[in-house]
């Protein structure tokens, strides 16, 4: 399992093979991936062999949307754990949003994951391993319309990234340093980890940064998002904008609309004041409704008015498209349906 070691440590897997192998086979996973060891043409055949394991996980289920442009994964680690990941593909751009951990233990109200409780934190292979998979898809197999390389990656899968520190800080540094992706393409998405917020801008790459806020006063927050009563409001804008200061980079805020709990106009007047005062952008989502939540999503109108009222009072905001609504992406939501029968689940990918 290549991804779970050091990029180091990768002669261990080329025992008395020449040292030239070990360059060779860095850039078959973290360079230029493919889905199969059999596609690593310059390796000997026995050398392939030994890496048909080559991910630290098997393709459980396999999802396409959008005309194909939206494709989603739910992988399986040998232990059980369940991670998912989703690929948005647009023509000059493909976005992948990753996992950091199987589960989540921070329990906000309308999150899939969340009300799956925690199961294990996520491995820095694990992570980079969905970028390589990711990559060696979009070059291999493609997506129609879209560019073959992939651009950005976004924490945004299940699990809170801050929750799960070093291994995410080890996952970025190997996505930039090794895997040659660009800082400012990674967004580490937080429902406001105030002190990982505060090592992340101690770390040397811009990556971006979303808060997910869904409410702009204390009581309606912590009644969403439980954290909130550890890092109340206050101390998530101080160290929110002390990011911004400190890496120049602009913040995002994650707004999921609720119907009459979060879309109201006392909530767009009071969002528009810490938006303002950190010269975030603002992304209104629609929920995608789980089985256990008994929100449900906004109106269009209600949407468009929220909106127009931030716009109005100077906020950059965009209603976020709702990619892959039909295949469950948001959030924890393939895992929901996996092992239920009928679903018409694509044949899991044969372990690639
Ligand atoms: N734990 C991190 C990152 C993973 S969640 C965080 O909370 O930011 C990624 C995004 O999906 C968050 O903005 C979260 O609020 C949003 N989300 C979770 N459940 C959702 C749902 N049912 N509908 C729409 N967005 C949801
Ligand atoms: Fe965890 Fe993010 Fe879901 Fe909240 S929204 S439960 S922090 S994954």
């Amino acid at each position: 399992m290549p991804y779970l070691h050091q990029p180091e440590d990768l002669f261990r897997l080329l025992d008395g093979e020449p040292p030239y192998r070990i360059d060779q086979l860095r850039r078959w996973l973290y360079e230029t991936p493919v889905l199969s060891s059999e596609r690593m043409t310059n390796l000997p055949a026995a050398v392939r062999e030994r890496l048909s394991d080559l991910w630290p996980f098997d393709v459980e289920m396999e999802r396409s949307a959008d005309g194909g442009t939206t494709r989603k994964w739910l992988f399986r680690a040998p232990d059980g754990a369940a991670i998912e990941s989703v690929l948005m593909g647009y023509p000059r751009r493909a976005t992948l949003c990753i996992s950091s951990q199987a589960g989540c233990a921070l329990g906000c109200t309308f999150c899939a994951t969340g009300q799956f409780g925690f199961e294990r934190h996520l491995e820095a292979g694990e992570m980079v391993a969905q970028v390589a998979y990711a990559r060696a898809f979009l070059r291999q197999v493609g997506m129609p319309g879209t560019v073959s390389r992939l651009s950005n990656v976004v924490f945004m899968g299940m699990g809170e990234p801050l929750a799960n520190y070093d291994r995410v800080r080890e996952a970025i540094r190997r996505i930039v340093d090794v895997m040659g992706m660009s800082a400012r393409s990674i967004t580490v998405s937080t429902v406001g980890l105030v002190p990982g917020i505060r090592r992340l801008a101690e770390e040397p790459w811009p990556v971006s940064l979303a808060i997910s806020l869904h409410a702009a006063d204390d009581e309606l927050r912590s009644s969403l998002v439980p954290i909130n009563r550890r890092y109340p409001l206050q101390e998530l804008e101080a160290a929110a904008s002390a990011y911004f200061e400190k890496k120049r980079r602009r913040i995002s805020i994650e707004w999921t609309m609720m119907d009459s709990v979060n879309d109201s106009q006392d909530q767009a007047v009071k969002l528009a004041e810490i938006a303002g005062r950190l010269r975030a952008h603002v992304n209104l989502i629609a929920l995608n409704p789980t089985p256990l939540t008994s929100e449900k999503a906004s109106s269009e109108a209600a949407i468009n008015a929220f909106s127009r009222e931030l716009a109005c009072r100077g906020v950059n905001v965009t209603v976020r498209d709702t990619r892959g609504r039909d295949i469950d992406a948001a959030c924890g939501q393939l895992r929901l349906l996996a092992g239920k029968p009928g679903l018409g689940v694509s044949q899991p990918r044969q372990h690639v």
